[in-house]
């Protein structure tokens, strides 16, 4: 079929329908002109009803309005959503193609037979393993977000300091100059938590997961036990499980713990003020080996949540990395140390949702289960491995050294700065003029205040392409922009009109973007210039260090939930702060109606947040050259070199010299929206509770 053609000829004559004036001229005018159109009409009329009375009943659309007005959004909402139907359904055949072709047979190390995994290579960020014997189907896909779950913030009473200040360590010590945390790691030496003595060490492999008991702590009765328990143990596994989609900063939701005969999972929504009381201990006790893969992540969302600080850790991502093995995934380490096959299918579920299903729990469990046997058995190739080599240097040290600088790391809160919409993901190479960046800067303070004091993750408010869409088109009327944005937008679609104002706004102050909008685009040819010249590079040299343990396969993607794309999380947890430099800060107003909770804690409506502009001369372009020498993704990822963390602090800091008054498109009254939603913020993260 000549596709070309064919849309050729339906242009041409599609040109030749008179419009506007002229239409309404032979209408009014000419029976023969009438008839035929006003078929068209009720033929039209009648398959959009119908269209509507399926997409209703499959639950994502609205009946076919009678408004005329109304239903033009409707055609157009309509038309949307089906393309991104056929885009997620062709995009899912990709895949599943690709995925069949990726696999290979592999031989287990420690016998356990023949298996089908991925090649290596293959894809990345993601991976599946499949035990030989079953044959592959295609499994439902397990949804990140359930929109049904009701926030545990509300359920639970969390309520979270989201100001836009740094994060207080309240349960660590300050230095004598008052300048920084002092983690309790900092009295000890990683040497101190090297085995000693590994000669004749046997790996201890754990029973069975149903012979196993299990407990599911859901009461601090169960909590109490648990750090009994947990007091006993020389050494025990630990995992969390999180939701970042529906936060600000990010909730943690479970807990896993296997000591080597038990397995917990504790449900800190429920138990979120208790859990630090009642294992804050255990974490910190130097004598106590924690075991985890992959921590990064995991280190400072204990810290943020429950004020846990964790010594002596042994990591076993770290581990895979030190011993080179082909991948660093737990998946991997799984199969291959325990003949285990993991369905990772769960690890991005919403993990919010109570009472949690079986299969849920059960993945939860696998992830700390064999977590203390694949512990014993890296050990012991290490040690062999040190034993063996001839160099000074010893892998069973180097994975204590990484581990502890893992712990060593500072839970830090993401702070809105004003380049801070100069990392957002997809800018670059979008080719914006000043007047498109004005919008991306308005907009992103808007989401930003807005998901503060909403308690929800800024790609739920507003998803970077979609922010990047209106910036894009600069829609200055309402249906302008409801074109561009799905209803599946609560506050979007809320504030439509608050959204058409900041768009406006940005146009006719644009002024300051200008230089910004230049070194954007004289950044980005240069960037793809390096690009090229690497991936000629690479073709002679073909790389083949393996990824993934979770915290590196995290920077594949676009760390942002957003609802059309649903690979991945933000860990807005790590953005650098400089807030120190910036006169930047939240406000409660005079007028602000503030009110205590039932926990004596203040709230505050969401209306009455203002945005404190720094008035300083300068240009936001200063930030460019520090902000575009990574995209967001490996910014919102923990970077274990300090060094260069402080390099990106310094630098920040001295930009921070010459800095130019932002848009002030965002206000108090620009920020209203439902203020009758209390909005729980402004107080000190609830790491309350007695010990
Ligand atoms: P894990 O360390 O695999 O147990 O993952 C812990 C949490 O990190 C999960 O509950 C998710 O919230 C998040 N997470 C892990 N892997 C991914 C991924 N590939 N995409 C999005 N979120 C992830
Ligand atoms: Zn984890
Ligand atoms: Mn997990």
């Amino acid at each position: 079929m000549n596709v070309d053609r064919y849309l050729k000829e339906l242009s041409g004559s599609s040109q030749r329908i008179p419009t506007e004036q002229s239409f309404h001229h032979f209408y009014l005018n000419f029976d023969e002109f009438k008839r035929p159109i006003d078929e068209i009409a009720r033929r039209s009329q009648s398959m959009l009803e119908s269209i509507g009375v399926t997409t209703h009943a499959w639950n994502t659309g609205v009946d076919f309005p009678s408004d005329i007005d109304d239903a033009y959004e409707w055609v157009v909402d309509m038309n949307d959503e089906l393309l991104e139907w056929f885009d997620e359904s062709v995009s899912e055949v990709r895949k599943a193609r690709e995925e069949d072709e990726e696999f290979e047979e592999v031989e287990l190390e420690n016998g356990f037979g023949l298996v089908r995994v991925k090649k290596e290579g293959a894809g990345v960020g993601k991976k599946k393993v499949e035990a030989a014997g079953t044959t592959e189907t295609t499994k439902p896909k397990v949804s990140f977000h359930l929109a049904t779950v009701r926030k545990p913030q509300d359920v639970y009473d969390i309520v979270v300091n989201n100001t836009n200040v740094p994060f207080e360590h309240i349960w660590l010590e300050k230095s004598e100059d008052d300048q920084r945390f002092i983690h309790p790691l900092e009295k000890h030496s990683y040497l101190e938590f090297v085995d000693k003595n590994l000669e004749g060490l046997m790996p201890m492999k754990p029973p069975a997961m149903e012979c196993t008991p299990f407990k599911l702590v859901e009461d601090v009765k169960g909590l109490k036990e648990l750090a009994a328990k947990l007091r006993a143990a020389d050494e025990f596994a630990v995992d969390l499980e999180h939701n970042q989609y529906r936060s600000f900063q990010g909730l943690t939701c479970l807990m896993q713990i296997s000591t080597r005969t038990e397995d917990f999972i504790v449900d800190t929504l429920k138990l979120r003020v208790h859990v630090g009381p009642y294992l804050r201990e255990v974490f910190k006790d130097p004598t106590k080996k924690k075991v985890l893969h992959g921590a990064d992540r995991d280190i400072v969302w204990l810290q943020r949540d429950f004020g846990i600080y964790v010594c002596n850790m042994f990591d076993t991502g770290q581990a895979s990395r030190v011993l080179k093995l082909e991948r660093f995934s737990l998946q991997y380490l799984l199969l291959h140390l325990c003949g285990v096959t993991a369905n990772k299918e769960y690890q991005n579920a919403d993990w919010r949702q109570r009472p949690l299903p079986d299969v849920m729990i059960r993945y939860g469990r696998e992830d700390t289960h064999y977590l203390l046997y694949i512990y014993d058995q890296l050990r012991i190739k290490l040690f062999a491995l040190s034993k063996e080599s001839e160099s000074s240097e010893n892998p069973l040290v180097e994975v204590y050294k990484r581990s502890y600088d893992v712990c060593m790391q500072l839970y830090e809160k993401e702070l809105l700065t004003e380049d801070s919409y100069l990392h957002i993901y997809g800018l670059l190479g979008a080719g914006f003029n000043a007047q498109q960046l004005a919008v991306v800067s308005g907009l992103n303070e808007w989401r930003d205040i807005l998901a503060r004091s909403e308690d929800e993750s800024t790609g739920f408010i507003l998803p970077n392409k979609v922010l990047l869409e209106i910036a894009k088109q600069m829609p200055v009327t309402i249906s302008g922009l409801r074109r561009l944005t799905s209803s599946k937008l609560p506050y979007v679609d809320h504030n439509l009109d608050v959204i058409v104002n900041i768009v406006r706004h940005a146009i006719q102050n644009a002024a300051p973007f200008e230089e910004a909008a230049l070194r954007l685009k004289e950044t980005y040819a240069a960037k793809m210039k390096e690009a090229r010249l690497k991936a000629a590079q690479e073709a002679s040299v073909v790389d083949t260090a393996p990824v993934e343990d979770g915290v590196e396969a995290s920077h594949l993607l676009d760390f942002e939930h957003t609802p059309e794309e649903e690979s991945t999380v933000i860990d807005n947890s790590t953005c650098v702060n400089i807030s120190e430099t910036l006169p930047f800060s939240y406000d409660l107003k005079e007028d602000c109606s503030q009110h205590e909770d039932m926990n004596g804690q203040v709230k505050i409506k969401s209306s009455c947040l203002t945005l404190e502009l720094p008035q300083v001369v300068g240009g936001p372009i200063d930030a460019i050259a520090d902000a575009l020498s990574g995209d967001s993704a490996s910014r919102n990822r923990l970077n274990p070199n300090e060094k260069v963390k402080e390099e990106i602090k310094l630098d920040r800091i001295r930009m921070s010299v010459k800095l130019e008054p932002v848009s002030a498109a965002v206000s108090a009254d620009t920020v209203m929206i439902d203020s009758s939603i209390d909005s729980g913020c402004m107080t000190q993260n609830n790491l309350l509770g007695s010990e």
